[in-house]
């Protein structure tokens, strides 16, 4: 192995240590350390290794941890990221972790989330096996600029990639069109092939016109935001049925969906361990990648029966007398989702909304007027308290009211221990709605206060 190489992985390693030593993990200096040391690091790092790249909007974290579950089941010597290290230096300080001091990496495969703008860089060294791509959404349009502009950025990357074979959604017309350009890749696509709830909610489409041809879509059905039975009435680009396809939706819990999974024609009932449509998702691209890893069905089918909830997408804690469950939102698509889900529990119960507008959150929060927030507010006789906090909390007010919540039944708590105290009060569980930085510092609070440290790791 390159000296250069072996002096960057040293780096990398030496400055990871003491960072976590400082109690400051996390950062992006180790990758970029070693970065500067050897340009190509990721390159000699990963070779010969069979990558499997997870990217798109919403559910990559989850989708790899699903994915995760049958790689661990199946025996395969691997390694993998997590969702604070997607970018190209916390991917180059994650193989370093991995390599020996020699530079050599001992494992097998790789699982790797990638953040969807990233992906264009990274996927210049990695050699990827496999390519997920979950979705696309309108995301934080302050950071990556049009949705187009993330689509062609994932375009532009498959092209270092031509022996990778793609994982597309085939109900998301965005990530579909991936597959048009006459690309050598091979591809399989997953979705789902039935409405997943009997009534839709009212939701904003983020590609209501043609990606060719810009004639409106229309629908043989929908499963959420733009997902769904697509086809333009004009040029004929379609909805392509999926070798994965969910063919049945049997019921969607509060914590769990059961549903029938068709793997290339082979029908498995599958439970999938978390609640909500967009995790049925998620389920099905985890099926495609474990299928192209070459994981046989049964195992793959347990693994997702298994799975525990990913990080911070749904976790469940007692705060007090209190059942709380977070759902991290980003983006009106998934928000609509976390809202699906509340509107289908039953019961009463408590509402907690934290909106911060931090780079990581998006500064811009316009957004927050797409998600639709009439839908809890037609049930508000359920909620018991109604909490905005958060450093934009006030707009998170005012939006409610838009909405239809009255004024005077929304308390805006700053201080999230007071918040906490508030949720715990009482023994109508919660279901507390932050975004990516207040999810984290929540977490933080919760932490010095009760046990729930522990259920995270
Ligand atoms: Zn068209």
């Amino acid at each position: 192995m390159r000296l250069r190489t072996r002096l960057a992985v040293l780096v990398c390693k030496a400055s990871g240590a003491v960072l976590r030593k400082l109690g400051r993990g996390g950062t992006n200096l180790p990758g970029k350390l070693a970065l500067k040391i050897d340009k190509n690091i990721l390159g000699e790092l990963s070779r010969g290794v069979k990558v499997t790249v997870v990217t798109g909007t919403n559910g990559k974290t989850t989708t790899s941890r699903m994915i995760e579950q049958a790689f661990a089941d199946a025996g395969l010597r691997y390694f993998s990221n997590k969702s604070g290290a997607n970018l190209l230096t916390g991917i180059i300080a994650v193989f370093a972790q991995h390599a020996t001091l020699s530079g050599r990496c001992p494992y097998t495969h790789a699982l790797i989330e990638c953040d969807e703008a990233a992906f264009r860089r990274t996927s210049e060294y990695l050699p990827v096996e496999c390519l997920v791509v979950n979705n696309i959404f309108r995301d934080q349009l302050d950071r990556y600029g049009e949705i187009t502009h993330t689509l062609n950025a994932i375009r532009e990357g498959i092209t270092h990639v031509p022996n990778a074979t793609l994982c597309l959604n085939a109900d998301c017309s965005l990530t579909a069109s991936l597959a048009e350009d006459g690309i050598p890749n091979p591809v399989i696509r997953f979705g789902v092939n039935v409405p997943i709830y009997s009534e839709t909610a009212h939701e904003l489409s983020d590609a209501v016109y043609c990606i060719h041809c810009k004639t409106q879509y229309e629908y043989d059905y929908r499963t959420y935001g733009h997902l769904g039975g697509f086809r333009c009435p004009k040029c004929g680009y379609h909805r392509v049925a999926p070798e994965v396809a969910v063919t049945q939706v049997i019921s969607t819990g509060a914590d769990a969906s059961d549903i029938v999974l068709d793997i290339f024609g082979h029908a498995h009932e599958v439970h999938v361990n978390l609640p909500g449509g967009y995790n049925i998702y998620n389920a099905a691209a985890a099926a495609a990648a474990a299928h192209v890893v070459g994981i046989d069905e049964k195992t793959t089918v347990s693994a997702l029966g298994q799975f525990e909830c990913g990080f911070g997408r749904a976790e469940q804690f007692r705060l007090g007398q209190a059942q709380a469950r977070m759902m991290l939102v980003k983006n009106p698509a998934g928000y609509n989702q976390v809202i699906n889900l509340i509107s289908h529990d039953v019961g009463s119960c408590k509402l907690a909304f934290l909106l911060n507008d931090r780079f990581a959150d998006g500064t811009d929060i316009s957004w927050i007027w797409d998600v639709d927030f009439e839908a809890l507010a037609a049930q508000q006789s359920r909620f018991t308290r109604i909490f905005v906090s958060g450093v934009r909390a006030d707009d998170m007010a005012l939006r409610l009211k838009y909405a239809g919540f009255p004024a005077e039944r929304i308390e805006l708590v700053r201080d999230y221990e007071k918040l906490l105290g508030e949720i715990a009060a009482d023994a109508a569980p919660a279901f507390i709605m932050p975004t990516y930085t207040a999810m984290f510092d929540l977490r933080g609070e919760i932490g010095r206060h009760t046990d729930v440290k522990a259920f995270y790791e």
